[in-house]
């Protein structure tokens, strides 16, 4: 006979703190307790806030920001759980055969229909010092990971060169994130919400995470459908 499939609250569940061999991961330990401190607060503060966001979400908006630890989009842009969607990855890079992108692109266009893309990028990226580093150094096969993810961004950084010298790192940041823009406006996913939506889809939007001061600057490359009134400036080079 076979068993019954069982689903959400029926699945039995542990105590994390219970099960947890602190003495061999105290620093995980220490998260735990933080998130039980966390729970209890919000809990405290909002009873509703759980069992309003148990059933879905409604984000209007949908950030594609870097990994780096220090920019949580959430906190920084003084936002709750449930606000922003999210997808981040090593300096905000979007390329087309990119799926795990394009798949939350879709679900944030079709699904929750969001209004706003946001590229955030940050200053001191690690990812892009990194691909400013390669680009100074005669181009190499590129055997890891990372040199092929970075690798759009090292051509970029390449491209900004000047006699002068390779660009700054704020300015390859910005430049950057002006290029994800015009990659996403270019991406099929972004065309064929414009197609569905009209003068009402998607606008995408470039802004720049200042480590040094927590502002968020507005690069004023904003755009959105052709049919909807202009937004701004295009800027970037395109690769695809
Ligand atoms: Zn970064």
């Amino acid at each position: 006979m076979t068993a019954p499939i069982r689903i959400g609250r029926e699945v039995s569940r542990v105590d994390a703190n219970e099960k947890h061999n602190s003495d061999v991961y105290p620093e995980l330990k220490e998260l735990l307790m933080r998130n039980q401190r966390w729970a209890k607060h919000t809990n405290a503060r909002d009873p509703s806030f759980f069992p309003r966001h148990y059933p879905g979400q409604r984000p209007e908006v949908l950030w594609i920001g870097c990994s780096d630890a220090r920019v949580p989009e959430t906190m920084i842009m003084g936002s709750q759980p449930g606000d922003i969607f999210v997808h981040r990855g090593i300096a905000n890079l979007y390329t087309p055969n990119d799926d795990s992108l394009n798949a939350v692109l879709m679900i944030a266009l079709i699904n929750f229909k969001v209004k706003h893309i946001i590229v955030g990028g940050h200053s001191n990226c690690v990812g892009c010092q990194t691909a400013l580093r390669a680009s100074l150094l005669p181009p190499v096969p590129e055997t890891q990971a990372i040199q092929r993810y970075l690798k759009p961004l090292t051509q970029l950084a390449r491209l900004m060169a000047t006699e002068e010298g390779p660009p700054s790192l704020d300015l390859l940041v910005e430049e950057n994130v002006a290029q994800q823009v015009t990659n996403l406006l270019a991406s099929q996913v972004v065309q064929d919400d414009w197609k569905r939506r009209g003068q009402f889809g998607v606008t995408v939007h470039g802004w720049v995470y200042q480590l040094e001061n927590g502002i968020v600057r507005d690069l004023g490359v904003s755009q959105g459908p052709p049919t909807a009134k202009p937004g701004g400036r295009r800027m970037g080079v395109r690769f695809f």
